[in-house]
């Protein structure tokens, strides 16, 4: 069998292939312009509702500009990873930074969010170790928890009953790590991390948070998901990404000075990666610095959140009931893969992106179109894009 012939055959290509052919797909369109709330892609103006950048510090000019004096000062690459040559004083301020925001002893910065989470779990699990993971976690924590060669054992999604049953079975002399999403980033929903962390207690398990998608969203100056739930201090290792909130890209573990200082010679991708350049660096540190100095960005981004939720309840359009407050995340279903690309498709013609999403990140029959939203936006655009969506959902017989 020639190994290349998956190329063809494997599904997410096919289904790749046939919307073309339809004139429905809906990836990598092309932008032309900076990441904010409204975009040119193909030489379109688009109402952007897909993005990450949720309290739009990608278009901010301090943020702008620091990543320019970076690039003056520092040039533009590190040439080496964070262990040997590539580690500027830009990364250990940030390390500082972060680690003093999030009320921690020490971080750690990695290459990018994706490397974080396989940089930590691979690490930190070993052989004989178990880590428990929920069923919606990130592709990252699945990828991590597979190199690490530890035993993961998945729990049902945010089933406080399911974790328990696992860890009860667990042999009590094992090493034992649960790994949550803070926010999970496709439905929304925030993890229930005060029964987690009890549970932690009485089995003897270590707590990792992926706060994604709620560093910047939740808690006291968005602080994230265990601020939210005041229990900084029960988790043990509190993972975040630069592409979000921070508007740059990288990835940083806030944890214990002794786990931190583990990470840093024992961490694959902390060893072999090149580190972050100058400019992505000092980018996200002045959006942390941005951060901390006022949260309006973060009251505006969660009052548009709501404000969207509403609209779409006043036209009908059903929308998925998050777990927990409100967050920036907003699924629409869509059920099947070619009525969602159809409907991204059409909102892309009337000037809305949207994410499609389809298995394998989420499982059949469950596809969604998924909206984030951005502290740029405005009511009026949002107005102007919900009309768009119940048009095209009509149109498409979808509600
Ligand atoms: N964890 C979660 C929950 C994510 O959503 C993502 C990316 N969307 C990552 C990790 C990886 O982060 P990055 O894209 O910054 O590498």
């Amino acid at each position: 069998m020639d190994i290349f012939e998956k190329c063809t055959s494997n599904p997410s290509v096919q289904l790749a292939n046939n919307s073309k052919k339809e004139g429905i797909y809906p990836y990598c369109h092309e932008l032309q312009s900076k990441q904010d709330a409204v975009v040119k892609m193909e030489d379109k103006r688009c109402i952007m509702l897909g993005s990450n950048n949720y309290l739009g510090l990608t278009v901010n000019q301090e943020v702008i500009d620091a990543g320019k004096a970076a690039l003056d000062e520092f040039g533009s690459g590190c040439s080496g990873s964070r262990f040997v040559n590539g580690t500027l004083s830009l990364h250990n301020k940030f390390e500082r930074d972060i680690a003093e925001f999030l009320g921690k002893e020490d971080a750690v910065v990695f290459g990018t969010g994706f490397q974080t989470n396989l940089g930590i779990i691979s690490a930190i699990a070993g052989r004989g170790d178990l880590v428990f993971s929920d069923k919606e976690n990130h592709a990252s924590i699945y990828d991590g928890c597979k190199l690490s060669y530890a035993t993961m054992i998945r729990y049902n999604h945010n089933d406080m009953e399911s974790l328990e049953q696992v860890l009860k079975e667990a042999p009590k002399d094992k090493g034992k790590l649960i790994v949550t999403d803070g926010v999970f980033s496709m439905t929304g929903d925030i993890c229930k991390l005060p029964e987690i962390v009890k549970l932690a207690g009485k089995y003897k398990a270590r707590v990792m948070v992926d706060d994604d998608h709620g560093f910047g969203v939740l808690g006291n100056y968005g602080r994230g998901t265990a601020d939210y739930y005041g229990l900084s201090d029960k988790v043990d290792l509190l993972m975040g990404t630069f592409s979000k909130s921070l508007a740059s890209m990288g990835g940083y573990c806030a944890c214990s000075k002794e786990v931190a200082n583990f990470l840093r010679h024992v961490s694959r991708p902390y060893i072999f990666c090149a580190s972050t350049p100058p400019s992505g660096i000092a980018t996200a540190n002045k959006a942390l610095d941005l951060i901390k100095r006022d949260d309006k960005r973060q009251k505006n981004l969660l009052k548009l959140a709501k404000y969207l939720k509403d609209s779409l309840d006043k036209k009908g359009i059903k929308h998925f009931k998050s777990y927990g407050d409100i967050v920036p995340v907003i699924p629409i279903y869509t059920y099947s893969a070619e009525n969602t690309f159809k409907a991204c498709s059409k909102l892309f013609d009337e000037g809305v992106y949207v994410n499609p999403v389809v298995p394998p990140a989420v499982p059949e029959g469950e596809c969604l179109i998924r909206i984030s939203l951005m502290a740029n936006l405005t009511k009026k655009l949002i107005d102007e894009a919900v009309g768009k969506i119940e048009k095209v959902l009509k149109d498409l017989g979808a509600m």
